[in-house]
């Protein structure tokens, strides 16, 4: 690697072969708004981030700490001969796979220390109390945390009945639903056998000391226990002194749950116990989570908590006029107003952005978990807006997701001030009104992984005019006006009423059946709470269907509990027989799973190979064929084919496996070949080879075939889920759902279904939508793709604004109707498409 710092404002890529990129050589202009362009899966983000960002970030390691030199010499030096002339840069990337850190808006944008400061500083606080440090309006403090529930703002409880739910049992039947399941739950139920207890009568009929003792008690006697024996016998041996298989400690049921729930590391195991817990807003600081005495300062009559559950929108509308005034009330104190006007100054400036950026719905308390990737990446760009930098590189991830297009314009404008102050921003992305206002495009392609990797023009955006194998060229200078298609009628109506969540007030809501409905709306108007949320949840429940996989389960607790719900189906059910939510949710968070078991394919390759020849006489099943069983996988790596390097202050990295190189099995079990090939062969196959390999078998072609269709044929059969984009992971589950016979009478609902989509796949994906239509299912899709809402049969719009200037429907009826709506934001938009 040569590094020659120059200046000429030009980055200068030389050999670039990171992920499917064929040695690419690329100049792109400094402070200019770069947009790479291309079809999911061509190279973009190999190139943007893989490459350009990964290198600017070693480059800035290297130069801090020789420990992290060390650390990312062995690690994750991008495939590149040279880059010249790149700045420090600063990526915005949406996250891939679930965010881990519990915070807020506030503490994300760090508006929330600026407010306790306010409060600290320029509260107005009750007589005779003396003034609290800004820490005191923190309930992540101890000097703020109410006393109570520990700054948590619900307490919890574990009673009786919560513990067991079914009191006919016996204990040897499991009374008591919140012990371990496997071994220690029997361990404690032959301590209870020593300590003399019936474990074989019902619960119920235990007296009452009894039961008070096994499941409040906090004392832990040990006790000889003796496995295997009925009562009988244990009495007998108690007698005699035998000598017992161990001894064992008994733990109060209560105490199991509560040090359980606050110790464990496993969310799995927090779910199971949390279960047994009942939670309720904490009596002491009704949910506000501060103590007493920090609650009563008080800044324009509310207090820190009220404050910080306004919507942005209004907080700075409450905080303007200080900025001017300082506040009347201190007149008689000048240094208090001074304070009031430059924090209130400061506040407001800097909500202005989060305004802008179409952000004024969401309050500071708003847990980010709870946040869209968009949301969150918006979030960032404005704390960026505000940190002043300039000769710095801002690498983007379609900061374009989530947006309606009548938000895009502030987001544009926002890059452009980056830009302005000397900044170059570079961006990946498909929406055509980002792309059209670029300075300077890299398209690559021409097609995805193997297909793509190559540049296919690096230029201002007129050149790629001239380019004819580029697919993005088509989509920017259109040739032929959208076809209409005809419009389908609703078969029937599923109907709503009386919804209130979030921001929807008693809303009352008609979806059409048998027909492709498109959801639109400004970002916060309501869409995902209308469609994701209580449609959903309405429907699965009176379906009696399951909704979440364990590992969402898991989450589901870090997840707030919803304040208000209510709503119900008044019509329509009987048309519906089945639910399917294709969400961007990752598909699983470790390199253990990946495409080809998500979508059960996996199966039928292993049962392949264990029909092998050599698999036979060597007695290897299926099993020994899957990296999650101990037989046939790697022990070092134990079958994840990488090892997780844990590296301090970073986030930890995986570096390939030292036994097995990755290939994830032992070496006798790669030693069966099916077709020459060996199962690790298989899994580094594309979908795109995988199906010429496995045309002779049906099960396995039609599951790839599905693969193909929806794009992604370029995606290898053991690529981990966890480099899967929000989009591939979508697809991935569509696919699954695709190749289930379909019968017909199948809701699909699918959240944003274009995100990180090229305009060449978004036809592709809207084609296979259109056929499930055509098969007899109803499609609900919450969308801002123009394209895909003016293929819609009907369209409902929400808003008519974000948040509580949103949440009722402004306009439903076919494309053509809303685009005449008046008072609709997309109406405009969807003229314009139609035209
Ligand atoms: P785009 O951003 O254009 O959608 P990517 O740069 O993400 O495309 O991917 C380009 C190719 O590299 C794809 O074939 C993808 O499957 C592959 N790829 C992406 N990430 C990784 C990774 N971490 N390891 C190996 N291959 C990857
Ligand atoms: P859209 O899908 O149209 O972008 P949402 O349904 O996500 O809009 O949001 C509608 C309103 O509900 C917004 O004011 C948003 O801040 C609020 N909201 C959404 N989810 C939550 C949540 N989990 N907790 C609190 N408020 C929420
Ligand atoms: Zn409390
Ligand atoms: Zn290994």
């Amino acid at each position: 690697m040569k590094l020659t710092p120059k200046n000429d404002g030009t980055v200068r890529v030389r050999g670039a072969r990171e992920h499917n990129l064929r040695n690419v050589d690329v100049d792109i202009p400094r402070d200019a708004l770069v947009v790479f362009t291309g079809v999911s899966g061509s190279g973009k983000s190999s190139l943007a981030f893989g490459t350009l960002y990964a290198e600017a970030q070693r480059r800035y390691l290297e130069s801090v700490s020789p420990y992290a030199r060390r650390l990312f010499h062995q690690l994750s030096v991008p495939a590149v001969d040279s880059i010249d002339g790149l700045p420090p840069a600063v990526a915005l990337q949406q996250q891939r796979g679930a965010p881990t850190t519990r915070s807020s808006v506030g503490s994300v944008t760090t508006l929330s220390n600026l407010l306790r400061m306010l409060y600290s500083r320029a509260g107005d606080y009750p007589p005779h109390q003396p003034l609290l440090y800004a820490e005191s309006f923190s309930p992540n403090t101890a000097e703020g945390a109410c006393t109570k529930c520990h700054g948590l703002g619900r307490v919890y409880e574990v009673t009786e009945q919560t513990m067991v739910p079914d009191p006919s049992l016996t204990i040897r039947e499991r009374a008591i639903a919140a012990w371990p399941t496997a071994w220690g739950g029997q361990n404690q139920r032959d301590i209870l056998v020593s300590l003399g207890y019936n474990v074989d009568i019902p619960w119920r009929d235990l007296p009452r000391k009894n039961r008070d003792w096994i499941l409040f008690t906090e004392e832990q006697p040990q006790v000889p226990v003796y496995a295997g024996f009925t009562p009988a016998e244990t009495r007998q041996a108690l007698k005699r002194k035998m000598e017992p298989s161990y001894m064992g400690t008994f733990t109060g049921v209560k105490h199991h749950v509560l040090t359980t729930f606050a110790n464990t590391q496993s969310a799995l195991m927090k779910k199971r116990v949390a279960q047994f817990m009942l939670s309720t807003v904490c009596d002491v600081c009704h949910g506000k989570r501060l103590r007493p005495e920090s609650l009563s300062v008080k800044f324009a009559g509310h207090d820190i908590a009220e404050i910080a559950a306004l919507p942005l929108k209004r907080l700075s509308a409450v905080l303007a006029p200080f900025a001017v005034t300082g506040g009347h009330a201190h007149a008689a104190n000048p240094e208090k107003t001074e304070v009031t006007k430059r924090i209130t100054a400061d506040l407001t400036a800097r909500l202005a952005v989060l305004l802008n950026l179409g952000l004024g719905y969401l309050s500071l308390e708003r847990s980010t978990p709870t946040l869209s990737p968009g949301e969150l990446q918006r979030l960032r760009l404005a704390t960026q807006l505000h940190s002043n930098l300039f000769g710095v590189v801002y690498v983007l991830d379609e900061p374009s997701a989530g947006l309606h297009p009548a938000d895009t314009e502030a987001l544009l404008d926002a890059l452009d001030e980056l830009k302005q102050s000397g900044n170059s921003i570079f961006v990946v992305e498909h929406e055509l009104d980002v792309i059209r206002r670029a300075d300077w495009i890299v398209d690559v392609g021409p097609g995805a992984g193997v297909n793509g990797g190559e540049v296919l023009y690096s230029g201002p955006p007129a050149g790629l005019a001239s380019i004819t194998e580029s697919q993005t060229r088509r989509y920017l200078f259109p040739m032929a006006t959208p076809s209409h298609a005809q419009r389908r009628t609703p078969k029937a109506w599923l109907k709503l009423s009386g919804i209130t969540r979030n921001n929807l007030e008693a809303l009352d809501a008609e979806f059409p059946l048998g027909i492709f409905t498109s959801v639109t709306g400004v970002s916060g108007s309501g869409k995902s709470t209308l469609v994701s949320q209580v449609l959903v949840e309405l429907v699965a429940k009176r379906l009696g269907q399951k909704l979440k996989t364990e590992d969402e389960e898991a989450d589901g607790l870090e997840q707030e509990a919803i304040v208000t719900t209510g709503g119900k189906i008044v019509s329509g059910m009987e048309h519906i027989r089945r639910l399917v939510v294709v969400d961007q949710k990752p598909i699983g968070r470790t390199p253990r799973s990946n495409m080809a078991t998500y979508t059960g394919l996996f199966d039928h390759v292993r049962k392949l190979f264990a029909t092998t020849k050599l698999a036979r006489s060597r007695k290897y099943d299926a099993g020994r064929f899957s990296f999650n069983v101990a037989k046939g996988r790697c022990e070092t790596c134990t079958g994840e084919g990488f090892v997780c390097v844990e590296l301090l202050f970073l986030p930890s990295v995986y570096s390939p496996c030292p036994t097995c190189h990755g290939a994830r099995f032992n070496a006798k079990t790669l030693e069966v070949l099916y077709c020459e090939k060996s199962i690790a062969d298989v899994l580094a196959l594309t979908v795109d080879a995988a199906a010429d390999f496995f045309a002779e078998d049906p099960h396995v072609a039609r599951a790839l075939q599905v693969l193909q269709e929806v794009g992604l044929g370029y995606l290898r059969l053991g690529q981990p889920a966890t480099e899967l984009s929000g989009g591939e992971a979508q697809r991935v589950k569509l696919a699954t759902e695709l190749q289930r016979a379909e019968r017909g009478n199948t809701l699909y609902i699918l959240d944003e279904p274009t995100t990180g989509l090229h305009p060449s796949d978004v036809e592709r994906l809207q084609r296979q939508l259109q056929n499930l239509v055509t098969a007899g299912n109803t499609v609900l899709v919450v969308e801002h793709d123009m394209q895909m809402i003016a293929a819609s049969d009907w369209v409902i719009d929400i808003g008519p604004g974000a948040g509580d200037e949103g949440g009722r429907i402004v306009a439903a009826g076919p494309p053509n109707v809303i685009a005449k709506a008046k008072n609709s934001k997309t109406a405009p938009f969807l003229a314009a498409t139609l035209l």
